[in-house]
């Protein structure tokens, strides 16, 4: 058996792969849903479901739509600030890694931008918390969760600034109150779905404020208005989110899956602080549950251990370039019997290795 504990895209729950295979053979009376027009009524519900489920599942109030887009998270990094940011005027940023720094690249193209904290300094180990939003940006933009880094944020500032939020790593893995935020999007293929489907959960009031012109398939008050079909939109990629979604409420939702979340990661540092040949990377208040990145004190052991790992079942342990070491991600499909097996591989190989 293998364990995937790769960074995305990743792990879905082995029932979600089954039926949309299924799918794929025969969606509706005998037609693939590869095959079959989005126009038509069962994938037009199959857009409704997913839209009400993200609703559903993250108890998203009124007055925010929620879109199925394309382009990642990444292209959300230019559409945030050509629909959010007036020419002349400021959005703060805060600089929390790679991606973080990726979105700050892109609003120079529309207007001026601030990064009011960042933790760079100290290779992004760390969530700056002391900073202040100054009160006429146009919004603040955070990540909730830095992939590559392992760090998350756990609690978000209380602002009259509209606040945006990157949350594609660790959407759907806790309870988040959505009222606290203006903007919040995710590329899917971490808790959500497939690659391909980009999620937008945005309050409709701070739209039609920039004074610029938009293209249409950049503008959100166009997608809005099309109910995510201005174009055709991923269809597999929401059909499988469609099912993944159901998957999650049928275990009881975000609020559960944060419990389960809570025990995997638990399970994890502990053995990573207990176990002399290891150490966590990050500040120990803003340790991610989703991905977790550890090295080991001995770097010449790196190599043996990931071999090991892999021997046994571990696959998608390597660390990003710029960490090294080791990012356990594990998301909501990763079932904690996988966490308990690598936390089983450090202590044979400590063993051997003391
Ligand atoms: N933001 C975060 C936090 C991410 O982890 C990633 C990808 N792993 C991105 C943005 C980029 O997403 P995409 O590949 O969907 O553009």
């Amino acid at each position: 058996m293998r364990h995937n504990f790769g960074a995305g895209p990743c792990i879905l729950p082995q029932e979600v792969f089954k039926q949309a295979s299924q799918a794929v053979l025969d969606f509706k009376d005998g037609l693939s849903i590869l095959e079959i027009s989005h126009r038509t009524p069962e994938f037009e519900a199959v857009v409704e479901e997913t839209t009400r489920l993200v609703k559903e599942l993250l108890n998203v109030p009124s007055g925010y739509s929620v879109l199925l887009l394309q382009g990642g998270a990444s292209l959300q990094f230019a559409m945030v600030p050509m629909n959010l940011l007036p020419e002349g005027k400021t959005a703060s940023y805060l600089e929390t890694g790679v991606w973080a720094n990726k979105a700050i690249k892109e609003v120079p193209n529309f207007g001026k931008v601030n990064i009011i904290a960042s933790s760079k300094d100290s290779n992004f180990t760390f969530v700056p918390k002391d900073y202040s939003i100054p009160e006429d940006s146009a919004y603040f933009h955070c990540t909730s969760n830095n992939t590559i880094y392992g760090t998350e944020m756990f609690s978000f500032p209380d602002t009259k600034v509209p606040v945006v939020c990157d949350m594609s790593s660790d959407i759907m893995s806790r309870e988040i109150d959505v009222s606290k935020f203006d903007l919040i999007y995710a590329g899917a293929q971490k808790n959500i779905g497939p690659a391909g489907l980009t999620i937008v959960i945005v309050k409709d009031e701070i739209l039609g404020k920039s004074g610029r012109k938009i293209p249409a398939m950049l503008d959100y008050s166009v997608h809005i208005e099309g109910g995510s079909m201005y174009n055709t939109p991923p269809v597999f990629s929401i059909y499988t989110a469609m099912l993944n979604l159901r998957w999650l409420k049928s275990k009881g939702g975000v609020a559960e899956i944060e419990k389960e979340n809570k025990a995997k990661a638990y399970a994890l540092y502990t053995e990573i602080d207990r176990n002399p040949l290891f150490k966590g990377t990050c500040a120990v208040e803003d340790r991610s549950r989703m991905n977790i990145c550890f090295v080991m004190e001995n770097p010449e052991l790196e190599k043996p251990f990931l071999k090991f790992a892999e021997e046994n079942g571990i696959e998608g342990l390597k660390g990003h370039r710029s960490v090294g070491g080791f990012r356990a991600s594990m998301y909501n499909a990763l079932p904690i019997t996988s966490v308990h097996t690598l936390v089983e591989l450090m202590q044979i190989f400590a063993e051997k290795h003391q």
